[in-house]
């Protein structure tokens, strides 16, 4: 017999999956949609990557890291989407948006070459990247989150740019192992109401379950209302989730430094 349809989906949108995806940003919809199918919850997939349009409305929104060349070739188009993307996060659409695509959903990003790329603006964060002689921030990283109930997240980081909140930015997390934004403030990422921009590849979401939930809880919220028992999702198990995320932060314990701010 063929398991009955599940009764809620929620409706992801992946914004240039064939273009911004390195170290497998992709895990992040493959977890997506095992989990979610866990919970009871189906999951509507639209890619939308150059030149296609964006759906009329989305509960979750997804883009990898990508490098400069990557970044320069959706950097212009993303950026007319913003007003777009700017109003879902604003109507609580949950996103997540990686490393290079986090620093494309910021205000602007000046990339190794001087070149100043457009960005979204979902966050208010600004981005530069200080030049081929620079050092990278590369890393195994551990840090905690500062959503409530979600706890540390661990993953791992490779990118020159350097990430500035401006004065309407939340930090996601606070870097306990590893460099984050920046490597001098102990920020990682940033946060808008549902929208999460993160330096953290891994992939994330397979390694971070109590992150995973969060967002599935919150493009449910999001589809089917605050309060709605159609948004509500029981706790329960990932013992594989759970023991690759120990796994993985006993590892940037071991290997990465711990996190001092700069003192200039
Ligand atoms: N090009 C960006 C940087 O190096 C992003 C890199 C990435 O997405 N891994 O800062």
């Amino acid at each position: 017999m063929t398991p009955a349809p599940p009764e809620r989906t929620i409706r992801v949108v992946t914004l240039y999956d064939d273009v911004m995806n390195v170290y497998a940003d992709r895990g992040n919809l493959i977890a997506l949609e095992a989990r979610a199918a866990e919970h009871g919850v189906g999951v509507e997939v639209q890619s939308v990557s150059l030149g296609d349009p964006l759906p009329e409305d989305a509960d979750l929104v997804l883009i990898g890291g990508g490098q400069d060349r990557e970044q320069r070739r959706v950097a212009d188009e993303l950026a007319v989407r913003g007003p777009v993307l700017r109003a879902w996060a604003a109507a609580g659409t949950a996103m997540l948006a990686v490393c290079g695509g986090f620093q494309l959903f910021g205000r602007w990003y000046r990339d190794a070459s001087g070149t100043e790329l457009p960005g979204a603006g979902v966050f208010d964060v600004t981005t530069i990247a200080p030049g081929p002689g620079a050092a990278r921030c590369i890393g195994d990283i551990l840090a905690n989150v500062e959503i409530e109930g979600v706890g540390e997240v661990v993953g791992f980081e490779n990118h020159g740019g350097r990430t500035y909140l401006g004065p309407g930015g939340r930090p996601f997390a606070r870097v306990e192992y590893g460099r984050g934004n920046n490597g001098e403030d102990g920020t990682e990422g940033a946060i808008f109401q549902n929208a999460v921009g993160t330096y953290l590849h891994g992939s994330l979401l397979p390694k971070n379950p109590a992150l995973l939930d969060w967002l599935i809880a919150a493009a449910l919220r999001h589809r089917y209302g605050e309060g709605s028992s159609q948004a509500l999702i029981e706790p329960r198990p990932a013992p594989y989730a759970e023991r690759a995320h120990a796994a993985s932060a006993a590892v940037a314990r071991r290997r990465s430094p711990k996190f001092e701010p700069v003192v200039k």
